[in-house]
């Protein structure tokens, strides 16, 4: 797909706020700093559009992207912040519960992860979770320059192995810095979709 109109729409703190368009949406899961809001900017070529670094564990809402009109990214805050209070934490998880499992509109997730070192226990409860709500994942394996590209397959299997991936799921090579995957990234994105 090429991107010419994104925006974003709002960050939502309560599902009351989530759009009422019924546009289909794509969710993204992962660590903070793990390279979501760089995935989302290189996939709709704007540097600055979704957020990157932000303060960890400050985001406790939903961020939506609209793009091109036709769908939404939907940002998910990160996981895996030990400085977060117990009492957040049960907010947040409350909040993914509620979303991952009663929001009709969303297609499939990405669930992005490090292709630098082995998914962590958070990224796995994560895939399982999205697995036992039978939500399409597609694995988005990023920053992938910073490991030279001989180490690529063992890295690759590492991630695939640790996380269980399922035959039905995809997984990408990713890297922000080089674009690595954008492409194979939107044509899995799009089967989703339907567009
Ligand atoms: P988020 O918290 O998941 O939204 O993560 P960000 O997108 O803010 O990225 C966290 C840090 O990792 C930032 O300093 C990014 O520049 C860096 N980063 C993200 N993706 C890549 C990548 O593919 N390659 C490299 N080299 N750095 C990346």
């Amino acid at each position: 797909m090429k991107v010419n109109k994104a925006d974003i729409v709002i960050s939502a703190v309560s599902p009351a706020q989530y759009p009422n368009t019924g546009l289909p949406e794509i969710a993204l899961a992962g660590r903070s700093n793990v390279g979501k809001s760089s995935f989302i900017n290189t996939m709709i070529n704007r540097k600055g559009l979704a957020r990157t670094s932000g303060k960890p564990g400050k985001t406790q809402t939903l961020n939506y992207y609209i793009i091109e009109d036709a769908f939404y990214f939907v940002d998910v805050p990160g996981y895996g912040y030990a400085k977060v209070s117990k009492t957040e934490r049960a907010k947040w998880g409350q909040m993914l519960e509620t979303y991952f499992t009663q929001r009709d509109t969303l297609k499939a997730a990405l669930s992005v992860v490090d292709l630098r070192h082995p998914p962590t226990e958070d990224d796995v409860q994560m895939y399982e979770f999205l697995k036992y709500h039978s939500i399409p994942v597609i694995v988005i394996a990023t920053k992938a320059d910073k490991i030279p590209r001989s180490k690529w397959n063992k890295h690759i299997k590492i991630v695939k192995d640790t996380l269980n991936l399922r035959e039905e799921d995809e997984f990408v090579l990713f890297s922000s810095e080089t674009g690595e995957g954008k492409d194979k990234a939107w044509s899995l994105i799009e089967s989703y979709l339907k567009i």
